[in-house]
C-alpha cells in the first residue's frame, strides 16, 4: 500500500507510537492478559493510565498547582454549553468573541443561560482574520475566545490582557506551540484534531474559577463532580484517553517548543508555495494565518475539481474545504510530517506545470 498523507481536518493523524501502543493494547493491555477495551476503568492497570495522562498534561504546559485536570465526554462541543451552565445565570454577562463557526455555536449556547456581549467578530470578512482591538470589560462573568479556527483557517498568537477570567477553545492547536497556560481560568480541547482519537475532551480548568461555579448544575455537566472524581465518576472513554496519554508522551518528548519549529516549518513551507504559485491564492490576511489549519483557493475555481483528483491519484487525502466554506483545506497537525507538506507542495508545482502546458497548447 504506498503511503497516504492525511490532512485531514479531525478527526486526523496521530503519532505512529500512539497506534503502535494501542494495536498491543488492544491485545494485551499493561500485562493484563485482557485487551483494553474489556477491562475495568476502576483497574490499577487503567488507574494509572488516566494519571499519567493528567499528569503529562500539567508537565507539558507547565501547569501551576492550582489547575485540575480532567478528561469528559461529549466532545469540545458540549463544553459550550457546560461553561454557560456552570459560570452564568440570568443576571449575569459573559464576553465572546466571534471567530467563526465553532466560536458562533459557543455564543448560541451561551444566550440560553444569560447575557452574552460578542466583543468583536470577524465575520464581515467571511472570519479570514482575527479581532484585536476590543476591551474586555470588567463586570463579565468571564471571557472566551477560540484559539484556532479551524474551518477558517485562522489562529491567535497572543492573547488579551484579561481582566475577568479568560477561557479558551484550543481544540485544533493544543500543544502545537509554547503558550502561557497559566493565564487562562479553563483551557478545553476536543482530543481529535492534535491529542487523541475522538470520544474525550481535556479541560484544564483553574480551583480559584471552579469554586465560582453554580451550585445547581445537573451531575454529569457539573464540572466539580467530574473533578472530584478524577474524571471517573461514571465511565470514562477509556481507549481515547489511552491514545492521549502515549500522544502526550511523544508530545513531551518533542517539547512545545521543538513543536513549534516543526509546524512552523511545515506551514512556512506551504503559504510559500500558495504565495508563489500562480494557480492559488490564500484566503486568510497574512499575519493570522494558522498553522494548522491551511485554507486556499484556486484562482481559478473551475480547476479545484481537477486538482482534488490530481492529489488523490498521489495519495493525497483530506484536502476538501469545509462544507459551509469549500475551497482546500491542509491540516498540518502536530503529527503530520514534513515530509507530507512537501509532497503536497510538489503536487502544486506539478499541476502547474500541467496547467500551463495544457494553456499553451490549447
Ligand atoms: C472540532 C472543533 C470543535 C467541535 O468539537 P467536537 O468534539 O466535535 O464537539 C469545537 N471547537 C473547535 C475549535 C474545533 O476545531
Amino acid at each position: 500500500m504506498n503511503k497516504v498523507q492525511n490532512f485531514s481536518a479531525g478527526p486526523a493523524i496521530l503519532p505512529q507510537s500512539a497506534i503502535n501502543a494501542s494495536i498491543e493494547a488492544l491485545q494485551n493491555f499493561a500485562g493484563t492478559g485482557m485487551s483494553l477495551i474489556e477491562v475495568s476503568h476502576r483497574s490499577k492497570e487503567y488507574e494509572a493510565v488516566v494519571a499519567e495522562a493528567v499528569q503529562l498534561v500539567k508537565d507539558i504546559l507547565k501547569l501551576e498547582d492550582k489547575y485540575e485536570v480532567i478528561f469528559l465526554q461529549g466532545g469540545a462541543s458540549l463544553q459550550f454549553d457546560m461553561i454557560p451552565m456552570n459560570f452564568l445565570s440570568p443576571e449575569k454577562t459573559a464576553a465572546y468573541v466571534n471567530t467563526g463557526v465553532w466560536a458562533s455555536r459557543a455564543i448560541k449556547e451561551a444566550k440560553m443561560f444569560g447575557e452574552v456581549n460578542v466583543l468583536a467578530s470577524s465575520e464581515d470578512k467571511n472570519f479570514n482574520y482575527i479581532p484585536k482591538d476590543y476591551a474586555i470589560p470588567a463586570d463579565a462573568a468571564y471571557y472566551h475566545c477560540t484559539s484556532n479556527n479551524t474551518i477558517y483557517g485562522t489562529e491567535m498568537f497572543a492573547f488579551p490582557n484579561s481582566p475577568v477570567p479568560m477561557i479558551c477553545d484550543m481544540s485544533s492547536d493544543i500543544f502545537s506551540k509554547p503558550i502561557d497556560a497559566n493565564q487562562f481560568d479553563m483551557i478545553y480541547a476536543g482530543a481529535q484534531k492534535n491529542m487523541g482519537p475522538a470520544g474525550t475532551t481535556l479541560v484544564i480548568i483553574k480551583k480559584s474559577f471552579l469554586e465560582k461555579a453554580n451550585a445547581k448544575v445537573p451531575t454529569m455537566l457539573n464540572y466539580k463532580i467530574h473533578v472530584d472524581n478524577g474524571s471517573m465518576y461514571n465511565t470514562p472513554s477509556v481507549f481515547a484517553i489511552f491514545v492521549c496519554m502515549h500522544t502526550l508522551r511523544w508530545i513531551k518528548e518533542i517539547g512545545l517548543e521543538g513543536m513549534e519549529v516543526r509546524n512552523k516549518e511545515k506551514a512556512d513551507l506551504l503559504y510559500n508555495e500558495i504565495d508563489r504559485n500562480s494557480l492559488f491564492v490564500g484566503t486568510v490576511v497574512a499575519e493570522d494565518r494558522s498553522r494548522m489549519n491551511v485554507n486556499f483557493v484556486l484562482s481559478d475555481p473551475n480547476l479545484e475539481e481537477a486538482f482534488l483528483k490530481f492529489c488523490k491519484e498521489r495519495n493525497l487525502s483530506g484536502l476538501k474545504g469545509h462544507r459551509s466554506v469549500g475551497g482546500l483545506r491542509a491540516s498540518l497537525y502536530n503529527a503530520l510530517e514534513l515530509e507530507s507538506v512537501k509532497a503536497l507542495v510538489n503536487a502544486m508545482q506539478d499541476f502547474e506545470k500541467e496547467h500551463k502546458q495544457s494553456t499553451l497548447n490549447s
